[in-house]
C-alpha cells in the first residue's frame, strides 16, 4: 500500500528526542520555548505558543479572542471537524461560508454576500473567521481581511496544511492579514512532532492568554497577581484554563524537523509538478495553484469530471484501494456529519462544498516519495479511467 500521507523522521530527529529523555526535563523545560523561537523566525510572527495538538491551538485562538455564548464562528465546511468544532467548546454558535470551486477554501466572495445579507436581516454578524488553507494553498487573504475591517470580526487562519507555504512571497503565519494563526503536527502533516500544535500572532496580549489557558490558567508572574504573594511556593489561578501544554520530547521533535521543511515543501513542490505533467490528459481536475502562492502541498487533491467517465466517484475510490493506493478524501462537508445535521445543519445549504465532495480524491503525496511510487499511482489512475 503506498500511503496518502507519511512522516519523514531522520536520524538526527531520533538522537534529538533521546537527548531529551536523558536530560532533566521531560516537560517544562528549555525545548519548548526553543520551538515556539524557531517557529516565531520560520514564520516570521512576533509570538508563538506551542501546544499538544492544532484543536487546542484553535480552542485557546478562539478563547483569547473572546469567543464565547451567544456569539457566532463562521468557516468552511471542507475541513477538519476541529475548525468548526472549537466554536462550541466556547459556547459559541458555527456557521459556515460556502467554498470557491477553483481553490477549494472559503469564499471571500460567499464570505462578502453572506455578511451583506446578515447586516441587512439584522441576524448576528461572526465574531470569528476560520479560512484553512486547504492542501497549503493560501486563501484570498487580503480580501478577507479587508472584509474584517468593514464588519468587525476577528481571523484565525487554520494552516494546519500549510507551514513553509508562502502568500504573496511571505510566510504563512506572519499573521499580517489574521490575529492569530494556527499549524499543526500531527504525524500526516508537513512537519511532526507526534501530536502537536501551534498559534503565532503579533499581539503580546493574545500570546499571554493563550499561554496563560494552555496551563491552567495558573500564573507566578507578581505583575498579574491579585495579592501579594504568600511566599516562593506562592502561584494564582487567575483564569480557567486547561493543560495543553507541549512535551519537550515533542518539542525537541519539532525544532529538529523544522531544519528540513524547506526541504520537505520543495519535495511536494516537486511531486506534485510530477501529477500535475502525468495527469493532465485524463477526465479529472487538477489543484490549480492561485497566483502569489506558494503552497506547503499537504495534500494532492484531484475532482473526477464524472460526466467524462463510465465509473461513479466509489468505484473510482475503491479501484484506488484495490490496486492498494491509498487514496483519502478531504474532507466530508462538516455540516454533513451526524452531529452537525443535530444542531440544524441540512444537506443542500453548501452546495459547492457538496459537489466538491461528490467528486474529490487525495493521492499520496509525501517527502520522499520515489518516482516509482507516483508513476504506480499514475498508472492505476489511468488504468480506472481509461
Ligand atoms: C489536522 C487538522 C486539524 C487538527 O489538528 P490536530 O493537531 O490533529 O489537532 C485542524 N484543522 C485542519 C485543517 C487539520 O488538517
Amino acid at each position: 500500500m503506498i500511503p496518502y500521507g507519511k512522516q519523514a523522521i531522520s536520524q538526527q530527529d531520533i538522537d534529538s528526542v533521546i537527548e531529551v529523555l536523558k536530560s532533566d526535563f521531560l516537560t517544562q523545560g528549555p525545548q519548548v520555548p526553543l520551538f515556539e523561537n524557531k517557529i516565531k523566525s520560520a514564520t516570521q510572527a512576533s509570538y508563538a505558543v506551542a501546544v499538544n495538538s492544532a484543536t487546542s491551538a484553535l480552542h485557546l485562538a478562539c478563547l483569547s479572542l473572546g469567543l464565547s455564548k451567544g456569539d457566532v464562528l463562521w468557516t468552511t465546511p471542507i475541513s477538519f471537524v476541529a475548525t468548526a468544532n472549537c466554536a462550541l467548546y466556547c459556547g459559541a454558535d458555527i456557521d459556515f461560508v460556502d467554498i470557491d470551486p477553483i481553490s477549494y477554501n472559503l469564499s471571500a466572495a460567499e464570505l462578502e454576500k453572506k455578511l451583506i445579507y446578515v447586516k441587512q436581516h439584522n441576524l448576528p454578524l461572526p465574531k470569528i473567521v476560520i479560512p484553512v488553507h486547504l492542501c497549503g494553498q493560501p486563501c484570498d487573504m487580503e480580501k478577507i481581511h479587508e472584509l474584517s475591517k468593514t464588519y468587525g470580526f476577528s481571523i484565525i487562519e487554520d494552516a494546519s496544511h500549510a507551514i513553509g507555504g508562502k502568500y504573496k512571497n511571505k510566510p504563512i503565519g506572519n499573521c499580517e492579514y489574521s490575529d492569530i494563526t494556527v499549524f499543526s503536527f500531527h504525524p500526516v502533516k508537513i512537519i511532526t512532532t507526534g501530536e502537536g500544535g501551534i498559534a503565532t500572532t503579533n499581539n503580546l496580549k493574545l500570546a499571554n492568554k493563550m499561554a496563560l489557558l494552555r496551563s491552567h490558567g495558573v500564573t507566578r508572574e507578581d505583575e498579574l497577581m491579585t495579592e501579594p504573594s504568600h511566599g516562593a511556593w506562592y502561584y494564582q489561578q487567575i483564569e480557567l484554563g486547561f493543560n495543553y501544554r507541549m512535551t519537550e520530547m515533542q518539542a525537541a521533535l519539532g525544532v529538529s524537523q523544522l531544519t528540513r521543511l524547506a526541504e520537505f515543501v520543495d519535495d511536494r513542490n516537486r511531486l506534485a509538478k510530477y501529477y500535475d505533467d502525468k495527469l493532465s490528459n485524463l477526465p479529472i481536475i487538477l489543484p490549480k495553484q492561485i497566483k502569489d502562492s506558494y503552497s506547503a502541498y499537504h495534500l494532492y487533491i484531484i475532482k473526477l469530471k464524472l460526466t467524462d467517465i463510465k465509473l461513479s466517484h466509489i468505484q473510482v475510490f475503491d479501484a484506488l484501494c484495490i490496486k492498494h493506493i491509498g487514496v483519502n478524501l478531504h474532507y466530508i462537508p462538516i455540516h454533513l456529519q451526524p452531529y452537525y445535521q443535530r444542531i440544524g445543519f441540512k444537506s443542500g445549504q453548501f452546495p459547492m462544498a457538496e459537489e466538491y465532495y461528490e467528486q474529490a480524491i487525495s493521492i499520496p503525496i509525501f517527502h520522499q516519495m520515489s518516482n516509482e511510487q507516483q508513476d504506480t499511482v499514475i498508472q492505476a489512475i489511468e488504468d480506472i479511467l481509461r
